[in-house]
């Protein structure tokens, strides 16, 4: 995907589509404004991915059009958006315009895999996120994305992750917030107990984990700020800088008995190695439930942290990561010394520590 981006094939527009961190927009492949450097770039398989993962789109090389260009009334309504992405456009503002909302809303499903309505809120989020990511703060961000309130920000943001807003304040909530990192932005989730959740914008699986956190936990999620996920960014940062091996951390861990003993294993195997499913599976005194123990790899919820990476198949290929395999390899290779693209190699051998 960044050769195809780079090199500006057009041929995988509508394919793939890539964000730009620095500039929080997204392209398709065949993009002519200048090229980002590669580290600043991430890649998203819709549209929807990387409107709910902040981005906006490319006024050059509009890639929401990257199936044929939409129709004209379609046309107009995304440079209506575009304008003003503040601006709540209201089911009788649309038919002021003569857009019939239901059509409104049957176009953006079945050409963006989101409502018009969605892509709206996305747009605001978007921004909100953006704001963010900069340095504003949860309500800042709401009232410059154009949110009426901090709780209405709060309620957008419940309905883009299926989760209701929840009573902030009143009993412990897991905060969320955005992490940014060489592999694209983090989701980070704790509570006062400790770091619960730490996940990739893009994985399919977002959704699913976080209604899975709520239940578990039996607490909202709310976006906001943590004493832990000031630990965690900073820790993050180290270890993306090839200074940290270890995490020191306090974890919420929440499954099956099977799941919990299967990630404390996980938390055991030391960074710059990698086991087999069957390690992990002797590991945990089960060894014959390699494929269960491969499935509660995969729904660990605290990526990184708690080092599903390091599991690969037993003859050496990497196998599956729910953050895609490029991520897998990149953390692997980072944490081999072997280069991650962005990552400045560290000034001497990172001393091991147990975790
Ligand atoms: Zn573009």
């Amino acid at each position: 995907m960044r050769r195809a981006f780079l090199g500006g094939d057009a041929s995988y527009d509508g394919v793939f589509y890539t964000g730009v961190r620095t500039t929080g927009i997204f392209c398709r492949p065949s993009c002519r404004a200048r090229k980002p450097r590669p580290e600043n770039v991430e890649f998203f398989s819709t549209p929807r991915e990387a409107s709910f993962s902040g981005y906006r789109p490319c006024k050059r090389c509009r890639p929401l059009d990257a199936d044929g260009h939409p129709p004209d009334w379609v046309g107009r309504l995304l440079e209506r958006v575009d304008a003003d992405p503040a601006f709540r456009i209201r089911a009788a503002d649309l038919r002021a315009a003569g857009i019939d909302p239901a059509r409104a809303r049957r176009y953006f499903l079945k050409h963006y895999g989101m409502t018009f309505q969605a892509y709206c809120r996305a747009r605001r989020l978007a921004n909100a996120f953006h704001l963010i990511r900069e340095g504003a703060t949860v309500s800042e961000a709401a009232s410059d994305a154009g949110f009426e309130s901090e709780s209405g920000f709060r309620s957008a943001f419940a309905q883009a992750f299926g989760t209701s807003p929840g009573e902030a304040g009143k009993h412990d909530a897991v905060a969320l917030d955005w992490i940014a990192s060489p592999v694209g932005p983090l989701i980070a989730g704790a509570t006062t107990e400790g770091v619960c959740l730490l996940e990739f914008t893009d994985r399919r699986m977002l959704e699913t984990q976080l209604a899975t956190l709520r239940r578990r936990l039996g607490v909202p999620l709310i976006p906001g700020r943590n004493r832990w996920l000031d630990v965690l960014r900073k820790q993050l940062g180290e270890y993306f800088g090839g200074t940290r091996v270890a995490f020191d951390i306090p974890l919420v861990i929440r499954g099956t008995d099977f799941q919990e003993s299967v990630w404390r294993a996980l938390l055991t195997i030391p960074y710059g190695e990698s086991w087999s499913y069957r390690d992990l599976a002797r590991r945990i005194g089960n060894p014959t439930a390699v494929r269960a123990v491969g499935t509660a790899n995969g729904m660990n919820r605290i990526a990184i942290v708690i080092p599903c990476h390091r599991v690969v198949n037993v003859d050496g290929r990497l196998g599956g990561y729910g953050g895609g395999v490029w991520r897998k390899q990149f953390l692997l290779d980072l944490e081999r010394g072997q280069g991650a693209i962005s990552a400045p190699a560290p000034a001497s051998p990172p001393v091991r520590r147990s975790a």
